[in-house]
């Protein structure tokens, strides 16, 4: 007899209303596979991109890259974890659920000293403050840094970051509570988005910052552009406000010889060396107490839709959490 769990599913493109809740078939781990009892999953702007068809994704579609739990069973030839695992991965599939799939090489053991609601919180946004500072553009200590919505699920993960390497952090974010965390995570300075780029020139006697990371993008990316040194990189990491149009390459030219990148973390993930390189620096930071995960906004499973809203409508802080 085929046994059922609760699953959020998305039978077409739309608006946050479009995540119900259903009855799926239990998923069954294949090769290499694990099958995770999820504990808590991690909400995460590329899933409102993948459920309004900004990114293309196949419908019907049940979201989730980023997920704690643990494991229930294991797939043929999987011998790196057994059942009773505590696991996370930021690449599993189908998390908006009671049971997920994680590959195995994908999956990342969770130290006995960090909660699996914290593991959840920890893995995407994690790894990716990670790369934007180490790979993307290496951040030297000393350099300056803007970073916006400073008050975001990456935005506080990364300022600690930044400021464990001893650079000098601007953010912007849109409210006076939001400042009050950006400041606590370590902020030098907060700025409110109206005319950043000429507050950015006075706070660094005319000359702009080292790096911009930038997951705004429509509304702060000419700003970005004209917050930097000569020289100066923006590394635009997302579009919370929407994606960036095409750029004239002449403007990189005119501003002082700029350099633009645009990644994504899968890009950062190429194997499992740099996996847990990355997830190893995060994990035990968090496990010894340097790196707080702020969990802002905890949703029922059955609530995916309301912590969509809640997301794009600016009104969450630090990090989202689905509990099945
Ligand atoms: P956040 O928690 O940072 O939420 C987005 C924040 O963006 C809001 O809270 C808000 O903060 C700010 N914002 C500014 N303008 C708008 C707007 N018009 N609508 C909505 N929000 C706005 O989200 P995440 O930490 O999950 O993600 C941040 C960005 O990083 C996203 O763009 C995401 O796509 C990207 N990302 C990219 C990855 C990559 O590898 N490229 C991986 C992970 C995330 P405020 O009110 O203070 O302005």
């Amino acid at each position: 007899m085929t046994e059922f769990c609760n699953a959020i599913v998305a039978t077409a493109p739309g608006g946050p209303d479009v995540l119900k809740l259903a009855q799926v078939p239990m998923p069954v781990p294949g090769p290499g596979e694990l099958l995770v009892k999820i504990a808590a999953v991690g909400v995460n702007f590329i899933e409102s991109y993948q459920r309004d068809g900004t990114y293309t994704v196949p419908f019907p579609f049940t979201p989730g890259a980023e997920a704690a739990g643990k494991v229930v069973a294991v797939g043929p030839g999987v011998t790196s974890f057994s059942a009773g695992d505590r696991v996370a991965t930021a690449e599993g599939i189908g998390c908006y659920a009671e049971y997920a799939i994680f590959p195995a090489d994908k999956a990342l053991p969770v130290p006995s000293s960090v909660p699996l609601d914290v593991a959840a919180a920890l893995p995407l946004q994690g790894m990716t403050a990670h790369y934007l500072m180490n790979s993307a553009y290496h951040v030297e200590p000393g350099q300056t840094v803007l970073l916006h919505a400073g008050a975001g699920g990456v935005g506080l993960l990364l300022t600690q970051m930044l400021k464990d390497r001893e650079a000098r952090v601007i953010t912007t974010v849109s409210t006076e509570e939001k400042e009050e965390l950006s400041r606590v995570a370590g902020a030098d300075e907060v700025l409110r988005y109206g005319n950043f780029a000429e507050q950015v020139r006075e706070l660094t006697d005319g000359e702009g910052v080292d790096v911009v990371y930038d997951g705004v993008g429509k509304d702060t990316f000419d700003g970005s552009l004209a917050s930097l040194r000569t020289r100066g990189t923006l590394v635009l990491f997302g579009g919370a406000s929407g994606q960036v149009p095409p750029l004239d390459l002449q403007r990189l030219n005119s501003g002082g010889s700029l350099f633009v990148t645009r990644p994504t973390l899968a890009h950062y993930l190429l194997n499992a060396k740099e996996r847990l390189w990355r997830s190893t620096e995060v994990f035990n930071a968090a496990a010894s107490g340097k790196l707080a995960a702020r969990i802002g906004s905890r949703f029922p499973l059955a609530d995916a839709g309301a912590a969509h809203r809640a997301l794009q409508g600016r009104v969450t802080t630090g990090k989202v959490i689905l509990e099945p």
